[in-house]
């Protein structure tokens, strides 16, 4: 393929069997992806808005709700786990909570722990998550001036992040960064985040924005297509197309001249929906089939009704069942959010 030639593949390779659940058209949901708290330290532009109203304690799932709950879905065939938020760093028993969830990494019931976070703690915690069998993190980071971090996300100090990169390299986890392209703000610095990643051995992830919960920007300005993104890289480096495997909504090209990868995820333009294996679970444990979509099962009710999986289980599978065919992301003029949850709700 010429670096040049920018066309998108539509082709997904065969998935292979992964998980035991299956949805009504048949695609296997053996991903599970878990806020575990709405809190966050940051107030990023695109998720947040400036004074969000965080829910309520009692609201929201405890350690040892989210760890009976994760096991129910483990016991029900999920092989990856990635837990996010909010800030899945600032939750109370972060580090508990991924201590007892390893039983399963060690059991061989689950293939994979990780977790998506804004680094600002990974300094600290980056050594203990790969000792309790973190082998990957995936780091949000949207700019590398730190200015321009302050203004993004409202106040953030990037020098914390860098830090949490560095501990996450020593500890030798492995680390994908995810950048949301943003018009304004980082279109011209793509190629410095590519190259700034790549010459750490760390793939670059980035993602279209997403039109969910309310904030205090109107998105549409900010929307830059990831097919003009890439075609802008390929005429300074020879990208190439990569083969997926890792089942994920990225697709992924190779940098002749760094070595490294970079994967686009295109919500928007693309659709990813044939192939989603995931499920995701909010810290109030509601279960969402699709991230698109406001549909929902309310499983801590269930949870807190009784001391027996079984309703829980059966509410899963009901769930999974139904799971929509695709999702109905548009971004437009006076388009409103898709979905009334945000991001930071739901777990990205
Ligand atoms: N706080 C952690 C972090 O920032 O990595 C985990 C949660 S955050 C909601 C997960 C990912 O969602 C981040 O990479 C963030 O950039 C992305 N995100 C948040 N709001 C988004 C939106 N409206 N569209 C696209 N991506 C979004
Ligand atoms: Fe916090 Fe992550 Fe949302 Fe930024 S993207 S406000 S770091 S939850």
């Amino acid at each position: 393929m010429s670096p040049y030639d920018v066309s998108w593949p539509h082709d997904r390779p065969e998935a292979p069997p992964f998980g035991r659940l299956t949805d009504g058209f048949g695609r296997r949901i053996g991903y599970l992806r878990v806020s575990v708290t709405d809190r966050c330290d940051l107030r990023c532009v695109y998720c947040m808005s400036e004074h969000m109203r965080f829910l309520p304690k009692a609201e929201v799932l405890t350690v040892d709700e989210l760890d009976r709950l994760c096991g129910v879905f483990i016991g029900l065939g999920t092989r990856k786990l990635r837990l996010t938020g909010g800030e899945p760093l600032v939750r109370k028993g972060f580090m508990e909570l991924v201590e007892r969830l390893s039983r399963h990494l060690e059991t061989g019931a689950l293939d994979e722990l990780t977790l998506t976070t804004n680094g600002t703690r990974l300094a600290e915690h980056a050594a203990d998550l790969a000792r309790l069998g973190v082998r990957r993190v995936n780091v949000s980071l949207d700019t590398l001036d730190p200015s321009t971090f302050r203004r993004l996300t409202r106040g953030g100090d990037i020098a914390q992040v860098m830090a949490g990169l560095d501990a996450a390299a020593a500890a030798g986890l492995k680390v994908k960064i995810n950048t949301v392209a943003l018009a304004r703000d980082n279109r011209a610095e793509i190629p410095e985040l590519m190259t700034f990643a790549h010459a750490r051995g760390f793939d670059l992830v980035l993602i279209e924005t997403m039109p969910m919960g309310e904030i205090d920007e109107d998105r549409t300005d900010q929307f830059l297509s990831l097919r003009d993104v890439r075609q802008d890289l390929a005429a300074a480096w020879t990208l190439t197309w990569l083969s997926d495997t890792t089942l994920g909504p990225a697709r992924y090209s190779r940098v002749e001249e760094t070595g490294g990868r970079i994967g686009f995820i295109t919500p928007l333009s693309h659709t990813f929906c044939d192939t989603c294996n995931r499920v995701r679970l909010t810290c109030t444990g509601t279960l969402h089939t699709c991230l698109g979509r406001d549909d929902a099962t309310d499983l801590r009710s269930l949870l807190r009704a009784s001391a027996d999986d079984a309703p829980v289980r059966e509410a899963i599978r009901a769930a999974i069942a139904a799971k929509p065919l695709a999702h109905d992301f548009r971004i437009g003029v006076g388009e409103g959010p898709a979905v009334r949850r945000h991001m930071s709700t739901t777990g990205g």
